[in-house]
Formats: structure tokens, C-alpha cells, sequence
């Protein structure tokens, strides 16, 4: 590739598109699309259909090719079904993909755009600044105190001060000081560089092999529920020997090839029926719809298995700044020491950023101009040097040359400035009452202190070194959102413990602690409260302390592990550089869409779009929704099987022949074919339980399968066979030469009772009705329920029934099987009642 020269209007889009068909992308492995012909065969692959197939093709020896073609219609169905939701699921995994992926500023056609990094071509000018994680190699056009860690590619720890192409000495190393590489982070200053290699050629690239892609893991549920169906297909297993032997002695005037075959089929209707290939679709479905719906609502899911964790939620530790308060600074106290007010003011602006980002800045020099100091008037001197901010201390400092002389501008956090200051032991007490009494109001307090040196050379190289005067304190306010009252509020009632990380002292933290009603508000731990403790101590401590003030990043690895381990499930916002840690390591980490930085966003599980609180609390909220609607399709289709899977077991066992039992092959995919949708769209779809955050969070180690649920699957489960074998084996007994009008009874009332348990089972607690209620406005609920019942009006009234080996009801008899069915179910509703009022 040869190197380009960039107009400093960029590319045009144009040149852009060209080199992208030139270049390609930028990444390393290009995706690889899975082919529809692939996900096909995929399908056909699992067990279930493998035994379909064998089925329909069973029928085609025996010589009934019209079975055997009905069989397949409905394979067919089946194989449609799975590929249209399998597809849907792909799209909206990938959509959420595109909208997590790394994004980058740019300059084309003369404009600032944002990019996906993906899209970057050589000759690309890019803008990057701290935290952003270089996309490409290229070369530093333009720089300011551009600081770069290449630990990722070079090994070497310490941070690399890049220069502009123009300055550098031409026999340089081979890792270039005027050069970007792709995957090193930028750790302070902004830069633009001009790409000059993109994807695999680049330098990070070229390492190759490592750095490809990890594999999509299959989440904590997913393995448990893979598990549940080997167990299943076990069962089924010996089953279908079972099922085989018995049918085999039932029918000995059947000639040797046909004792056979309808063994074999009786074999496998069962292990049809036992076989819950359901499972890992719920799972897959359940899991990325909710994390679309959640991307809806500012919150971008980056790994799926976070949405099952986010129930599981039992302490959330959130950012003050920005998160709970609003982030829009405005200076509403200033207090000079000496009663120059102006003074103060000027030394604030000259403190401050030229192009100030920070809110507070921001909010700092919109005072100056309020009070009359303009930005051309601070900044229109000459800036000599700098004392950068830093974390660990917490203040920083200009040095101007400025109306004629040299000012060093200082300001940052009280207790550090005033180390710094000269004062006297009266003057410090002033000082400190005058700190509490601003920060008892919730303000942050700024000290502002100010330096004349004679000479350039008698600046100090350290702002530590600086020996100031103090001029005053500015007290900044930043309101919390107005919902985050409400919020805690709701966290404390879902035992869900908020803990509240800040960089201002604790009186401030405190105070806002105290407005937004967070209990324990007087409980503080400081940054050096922390570092003096053992990891014991801490872990102690977290117990009942939800306010850590005066922190920096490195600190929240220990909080984060402190609540794990107390075994609390933790949440963790974070923004910056240095927070990527804690992110990773906590169990949710939630990155800030808007003012995080890319390193942080990369390390985080969640992205909250709009860095609010109240998004949070949502997501944990839809988390817990989604885990128990996983948990009802779960113990749904373990119910609905049970039926399908002792008739196909039992009717043998009671001597029934081959031809005349309750389900055939057919039937059991006829009822697949409702069973599906109403699990993958009914049950996905059921909107949170009232009562959702009133309950404690959910004990991580449970099983998705409790106790509970399963006592009341298999009790609804035999009920429901009951009825149906029930009716089936009476109506036999009375009409045996008519095994069709049983056999419809039977079907009849499991497509029914199908429909009632959706309802019944959409709660614990609230009563059929209710959930009726909720769902009466949804269309696509009364689709599958109208579709149910037009679906069973067609099987019974058309000729279809024929191919069916089912027969029309009567009136009167189809109203039996609705009450059988009805009651076969409702009578869980009893249950609940009792529960209530007992409270059990
Ligand atoms: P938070 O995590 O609450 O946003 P920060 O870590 O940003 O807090 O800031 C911690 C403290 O550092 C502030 O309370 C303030 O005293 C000081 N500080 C932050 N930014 C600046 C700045 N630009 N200039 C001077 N002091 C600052
Ligand atoms: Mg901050």
C-alpha cells in the first residue's frame, strides 16, 4: 500500500467508497455468512427431526405414501418455523452487533462524521482522543500531549509520547513515534492521523492467529438446559425400547415385517414426544428478543448471557457523577478568602481547559463570562505549560503568561490544594468550616489557588512543588435526575442494594445521598479509608456502607470484589480508561454510551445508551422479566409434554392397537406445530408480573427447573393426561369400532387445555383473568389464540380430517372437550387462591 496524502478536508465519500472496494474492510477475518442450504441441513440434523424423517419414511415402506407426505408437510412446517425464527434471531443479534461495535470520528468531505471502525480505508483521516482504542495504523498529522499505551503490541508498559509526522528523526526504531498503531489506547491528548494500513495488515494484525475472535460461548443457561435434554433424550431412549417390546407382543397376528415396523413407530412416537427440542430455542429466542427490546430502550446488550444475569442483580454500584446526578454543573457559590470575588473568578477561567469537555469546566467558564472575564480575554495570552489532572491527585494547574505576567493558575479538590497553600491556622479554619458548609448542600467545593513567579525558570516542575495563594472556593451544584428518588425507592423494595462511587468528598456524597433517599446515607467509606484496609476488612465493611467518596477507578476492582465475595451478584457502571477492570470483573459491567470511553465500553456487558439511572433499574427490571418467562416456557412445555408422552407410553401398555391409539407420529408434530409458536411468541411476550420488584433478587445458583416448578409442571401435566387419556380411553371403550372420534376427543382437549394454560401459567399469583386483562390489547396474542382455534376447526371440519385419522365432533361433544379441557387446567387457579390467602 502506498501512502496517501489527505486533503485536510478528508476523503470524499466517493474516494472512500472506492478504496473500500479496493482495501475491503477494516477487519481481521472477514465474517463468514452461514448459507440458508447450511442452517437447513443444521436443523434437519437435530434428533427430533432425524426421527420425523424416519417416521415419514417408515410410512413410505409400509406402503401408505399418503402418511407418509402428510408427515412431511408438516416436517416442513416445522423446518420453516425453526429457519424464519432462527433467522429473526440472527438479525437482530447482528443489528445489536452493529450497534455495539466500535465507532470512530472522521473527517470526510470537509466533515466531522462518526464511522463504524469497520469502515475505515487508507487515507482516512481520524480523530482520536483519551480512551479511544485505534481502529487502524496511521500516521500523527496533527497532536496535542498525544500519549499512547502500545502495551498490547509492544509488551512495554509505559505510555509513548507520540509527535507529528514533520518532527520526527528518520532513523527511528522500528516502532514509530510519529505513527499510530491498531489496538494501542490513548491515554491522554487528541491527535488526527491519517490511516495508512487497515485490518489484517496492520501491525496488530500481522500478530494474527491470537487476536481472532473468541467463539460464541453458550451461556450458563444454555448449558444447563443442554444437559436437560441429553437427560430427556436418555429417558426417551429407553423408552422407545420399552414402547417397541410391548408393541411388539400386543399385536402377534400381524405378519413378522409389520410387527415390525409398527413397533417401531410406536417407538417413536414417544421418544417424539419426549424429546424437548423446545428447550434451547426458548433459550435462544427469549434471550436476544429481550435484548432487542431492550436496545429499544437505551440499553445495548453486548453479551447475551448478561441478560439472564441482570435478574440475578442483587447490588448496583453506580457512578454519582452523570449517573444519579444529572452531569450539568452550574457554579452556584463562589467564596473568596479575601473578599475579591473577581479575582477568584479569573484564576478559575485561567485554570480551566481552552476547550474545556468536562461539565465542570464547562460550567466554570460559563460563570466567567457571566461575571465579564471572556474566553478571549482568559486564553489570549500565552500558555507555557501545564500540570495535567490526574486521579491520584486530584487538582491540576495553567501556567499563563498573561496581562504582562506569569500566573500559575491551580485548582482542583480542597484537601489537596490546600496542602499546596500557605495558610495560617486561623485562615485554615475559616477555610474548613466554609468547605463543610458548602459541601452539607450537596455542592462539589473547588479550591482556586494562584501563583506569581518572577521568572519562567522559577516555575515549579511539579504543581505539588507550587507554593499558592489561596484565593477561594467555588461551590458547583449538579442536581440529581428526578427520577433516581423513585428508583432507589424501587431497588430497595426488590432487594436490590444501590452503592454509590464517587470522586467528591463524602459530606457532598453524603448530602446527595441523603435528597435522593438512599438508606445508610451516613455510612461513608473514603479512598483512603480503603487503601489502609484488608481485603477481610473491606469485605466486611461493604455490609452495610453503600457510599464510597473521594475513590479513584483502581479502587472499584476491590469494592466489585469485596460484594462478590459476600456473594452478592454485582452490577458496576464505569466510564473511563481506567475502570475497564472493574467492568470486566464485575458480573454486570455497564458502560456509559454517551461520555464513556471506548476501552470502557469494549470491557462492558451492557451499554447504557443515555448513562441514566433509570435505564438500569429497567434493565435489571426486563432481566428479571425475561428469566421468569424462561422459566414458565420452560416448565410449559415440560407440562404439555407430559400427556403427549404417557399416552404414547400408556396406550400400549394397555393393550391398544397400533391403530387405534391416541397418537399417532402425525399427531404428536400436529401438536409441535402449536406448541412452538405458543412458547417462542406467546410466552416471549408476556409482560413483567406486577409484583416483579417486590421479590428479592433470584439465588444465581438455582436451578432454571426449581422444585416448585417442577412439582406444578408434572401435577399439571398428569391432570391434563388424565383428561385427556381419560375421555380418550372412555369414549374408546364405548365406540371401539370408532377410534377416530376418541382419538379427537383426546386431541381436542390438549389443544384446548393449550390454550387455557398459557393463561393460567402466566402468573403465580394473579389470577387468569388478570393476565387476560393485560393481554386483551395484544394483537399478536389473539393471534395464536384465534389462529389455535381456526387451526382445530379446520382439522376437525374439512376433509383434511380424513388425512388426519380425525373426525368431526359434534356440537355437543365438542363442548365437552372445552369443559374437560377447561377444567383440566383451571383448576390450578384454586391453587393460587388458596395461596393468597395462606400465603404460602
Ligand atoms: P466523579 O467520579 O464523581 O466524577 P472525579 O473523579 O471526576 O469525580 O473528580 C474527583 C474530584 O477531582 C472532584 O471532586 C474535584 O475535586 C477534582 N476534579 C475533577 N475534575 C477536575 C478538574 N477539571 N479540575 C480540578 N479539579 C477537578
Ligand atoms: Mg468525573
Amino acid at each position: 500500500m502506498k501512502e496517501y496524502t489527505t486533503s485536510p478536508a478528508g476523503l470524499t465519500t466517493l474516494e472512500a467508497l472506492q478504496r473500500q472496494e479496493q482495501f475491503g474492510k477494516n477487519e481481521l477475518t472477514p465474517q463468514k455468512k452461514e448459507s440458508f442450504f447450511h442452517k437447513v441441513l443444521h436443523i434437519i440434523c437435530e434428533p427430533m427431526f432425524l426421527l420425523l424423517l424416519v417416521a415419514a419414511g417408515i410410512y413410505f415402506i409400509l406402503g401408505e405414501p399418503r402418511d407418509g407426505a402428510i408427515m412431511l408437510v408438516f416436517v416442513i412446517g416445522i423446518i420453516s418455523i425453526d429457519v424464519i425464527q432462527e433467522w429473526k434471531t440472527d438479525k437482530t443479534l447482528n443489528a445489536l452487533k452493529d450497534l455495539s461495535a466500535p465507532h470512530v470520528k472522521v473527517i470526510r468531505d470537509g466533515q466531522e462524521l462518526t464511522i463504524a471502525s469497520v469502515d475505515l480505508v487508507p487515507g482516512d483521516l481520524m480523530m482520536v482522543y483519551e480512551g479511544v482504542k485505534i481502529p487502524a495504523d496511521g500516521i500523527v498529522i496533527k497532536c496535542s500531549d498525544l500519549c499512547v499505551d502500545e502495551s498490547s503490541l509492544t509488551g512495554e508498559a509505559e505510555g509513548v509520547w507520540k509527535i507529528t509526522t514533520e518532527n520526527v528523526d528518520p532513523s527511528s526504531d522500528y516502532w514509530r513515534k510519529d505513527y499510530c498503531y491498531a489496538g494501542t489506547l490513548v491515554t491522554q491528548g487528541t491527535a488526527t492521523i491519517q490511516v495508512d494500513k487497515i485490518g489484517a495488515t496492520t501491525e496488530y494484525g500481522k500478530i494474527g492467529t491470537n487476536v481472532a475472535a473468541a467463539p460464541d460461548e453458550p451461556t450458563p443457561l444454555q448449558k444447563q438446559t443442554g444437559s436437560l435434554v441429553k437427560l430427556c433424550a436418555g429417558i426417551a431412549a429407553v423408552l422407545f425400547a420399552l414402547v417397541g417390546v410391548v408393541t411388539y407382543i400386543n399385536i402377534p397376528d400381524h405378519a413378522f415385517g409389520d410387527r415390525l415396523i409398527e413397533s417401531i413407530l410406536a417407538g417413536i412416537t414417544l421418544a417424539m414426544a419426549m424429546i424437548p427440542e423446545e428447550f434451547p430455542v426458548i433459550l435462544t429466542v427469549f434471550l436476544s428478543m429481550g435484548a432487542w427490546r431492550l436496545a429499544k430502550k437505551q440499553s445495548l446488550v453486548r453479551k447475551l448471557p448478561a441478560v439472564e444475569t441482570l435478574g440475578a442483580v442483587s447490588v448496583l454500584c453506580v457512578d454519582k457523577t452523570g449517573t444519579i446526578t444529572m452531569n450539568q454543573m452550574t457554579v452556584q457559590d463562589t467564596w473568596a478568602i479575601d473578599g475579591n470575588v473577581d479575582n477568584l473568578c479569573e484564576v478559575m477561567g485561567l485554570g480551566c481547559e481552552t476547550d474545556a469537555y468536562d461539565p465542570m469546566e464547562k460550567a466554570m467558564l460559563t460563570h466567567c463570562e457571566k461575571v465579564g472575564f471572556s474566553k478571549e480575554h482568559l486564553f489570549g495570552g500565552q500558555l507555557i505549560t501545564e500540570y495535567a489532572f490526574t486521579n491520584e491527585l486530584k487538582m491540576m494547574g495553567h501556567v499563563w503568561y498573561h496581562d504582562a505576567e506569569i500566573i500559575i493558575a491551580a485548582k482542583g479538590s480542597p484537601e489537596r490544594i490546600l496542602t499546596i497553600c500557605d495558610l495560617s491556622s486561623e485562615e485554615l479554619l475559616v477555610v474548613d468550616n466554609k468547605i463543610r458548609e458548602m459541601s452539607e448542600q450537596g455542592l462539589r467545593v473547588i479550591a482556586v489557588g494562584s501563583m506569581k513567579p518572577a521568572t519562567e525558570a522559577e516555575i515549579p516542575p511539579e504543581i505539588t512543588d507550587c507554593q499558592l495563594t489561596l484565593c477561594g472556593l467555588i461551590g458547583l451544584a449538579d442536581p440529581p435526575r428526578e427520577s433516581v428518588k423513585n428508583d432507589i425507592a424501587l431497588c430497595t423494595k426488590a432487594g436490590i442494594r444501590v452503592v454509590m462511587i464517587t470522586g467528591d468528598n463524602g459530606i457532598t456524597a453524603a448530602s446527595i445521598a441523603k435528597k435522593i433517599g438512599m438508606p445508610n446515607s451516613d455510612h461513608i467509606i473514603t479512598g483512603d479509608m480503603l487503601n489502609d484496609m484488608t481485603d477481610e476488612e473491606l469485605c466486611e465493611k461493604v455490609k452495610d456502607v453503600s457510599i464510597f467518596s473521594r475513590v479513584v477507578p483502581e479502587h472499584k476492582m476491590r469494592i466489585v470484589k469485596a460484594f462478590k465475595e459476600n456473594g452478592e451478584i454485582v452490577a458496576m457502571t464505569g466510564d473511563g480508561v481506567n475502570d475497564a477492570p472493574a467492568l470486566k470483573y464485575a458480573d454486570i459491567g455497564i458502560a456509559m454510551g454517551k461520555r464513556g470511553s471506548e476501552v470502557s465500553r469494549e470491557a462492558a456487558d451492557l451499554i447504557l445508551m443515555d448513562d441514566n439511572f433509570s435505564t438500569i433499574v429497567y434493565t435489571v427490571r426486563d432481566g428479571r422479566r425475561v428469566y421468569t418467562n424462561i422459566q414458565k416456557a420452560v416448565g410449559y412445555v415440560f407440562t404439555i409434554h407430559i400427556p403427549i408422552a404417557l399416552a404414547a407410553l400408556l396406550a400400549p401398555l394397555l393393550g391398544v392397537g397400533p391403530g387405534s391409539l391416541l397418537l399417532l407420529p402425525l399427531h404428536v408434530v400436529l401438536l409441535e406445530l402449536i406448541i412452538d409458536p405458543t412458547c417462542s411468541i406467546v410466552l416471549e411476550r408476556q409482560p413483567a408480573e406486577s409484583d416483579i420488584m417486590e421479590r428479592k433478587p433470584r439465588d444465581p445458583k438455582e436451578k432454571l427447573l426449581n422444585a416448585s416448578i417442577l412439582l406444578k409442571s408434572i401435577a399439571q401435566g398428569l391432570v391434563l393426561f388424565a383428561a385427556s387419556f381419560g375421555t380418550y380411553y372412555y369414549v374408546l371403550g364405548q365406540n371401539p369400532e370408532n377410534p377416530e372420534l376418541a382419538r379427537t376427543m383426546g386431541f381436542a382437549i390438549i389443544m384446548l387445555a393449550n390454550l387455557f394454560l398459557v393463561q393460567v401459567n402466566s402468573s403465580d399469583h394473579d389470577f387468569a383473568f388478570q393476565s387476560m386483562k393485560r393481554l386483551a390489547k395484544d394483537k399478536v396474542m389473539w393471534a395464536v389464540n384465534i389462529g389455535t382455534l381456526v387451526g382445530l376447526f379446520i382439522i376437525l371440519y374439512t376433509p383434511l380430517n380424513a388425512f388426519l385419522k380425525l373426525a368431526p365432533l359434534t356440537v355437543s361433544q365438542f363442548f365437552i372437550a372445552f369443559g374437560i379441557a377447561g377444567v383440566s387446567v383451571l383448576w390450578y387457579e384454586i391453587v393460587k387462591l388458596i395461596k393468597k390467602n395462606y400465603h404460602v
